[in-house]
């Protein structure tokens, strides 16, 4: 964890929570030797489980409190939503391949985790039936904000957003206010696969 903190990594709650979880779970086993090095890896269907600093950026600027409700997009690995439900809060995860999202199945921590639920679907229409949500957190490359997601945020809610800027993406964080108005913030470049809509499978 000391090189996500060399890296500008602040937050207490996120690196205890990403220190307390055994990244090599999330890998096929071929990569155990270098599973806590700093790199995106290959998981199966051509999706990438995200580098931590990644993982730690993206959570960091969800501004995690107690009693969030999170929706995540792009379950893959489940090692992002993993991370959130270690911190305690409701984790309602989607994934758009059936094979990735039928994976979830055999998910380790079932047991220890009864506040991450995962979902099969497309993520551009986000889950009505459980919205609003506090946080919404895209980890793939978004090629615009998907306008249901944002109505399905709550007053003063935020979604943290990788959109697509050519070569990369810039990281955004936009916040819904109380008028139904929202405002931008943006970070750095990462560079994520892509958001694709509908679902495989
Ligand atoms: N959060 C993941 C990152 C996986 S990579 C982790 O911690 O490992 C991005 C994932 O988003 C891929 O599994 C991809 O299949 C999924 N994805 C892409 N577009 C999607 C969409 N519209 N809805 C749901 N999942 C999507």
């Amino acid at each position: 964890m000391d090189v996500l903190r060399e890296k500008g990594i602040t937050d207490e709650q996120v690196l205890a929570a990403m220190n307390n979880i055994p990244r090599h779970f999330f890998l096929d086993s071929a990569f155990d030797e270098i599973a806590y090095e700093d790199r995106a890896f290959p998981i199966s269907q051509g999706q990438t489980i995200s580098q931590p600093y990644t993982v730690a950026y993206q959570t960091q600027l969800l501004q995690v409190r107690p009693y969030d409700k999170i929706l995540e997009i792009g379950t893959g690995s489940i090692y992002q939503a993993t991370v959130l439900a270690e911190m305690g809060v409701k984790v309602f995860t989607i994934e758009r391949q059936k094979l990735l999202f039928e994976k979830t199945r055999q998910y380790v921590f079932k047991h220890k985790y009864p506040n991450l639920k995962f979902f099969f679907g497309d993520g551009y229409e986000g889950l009505p039936t459980y919205a609003p949500f506090d946080k919404v957190i895209i980890t793939a490359a978004a090629p615009f904000i998907p306008p249901k997601l944002i109505a399905q945020l709550k007053p003063g809610g935020v979604m943290v957003i990788p959109v697509d800027e050519g070569e990369h993406q810039r990281m955004l964080r936009i916040t819904r206010h109380i008028d139904g108005t929202t405002s931008e913030e943006a970070f750095k470049n990462f560079s994520f696969v892509p958001m694709l809509s509908g679902r495989n499978g």
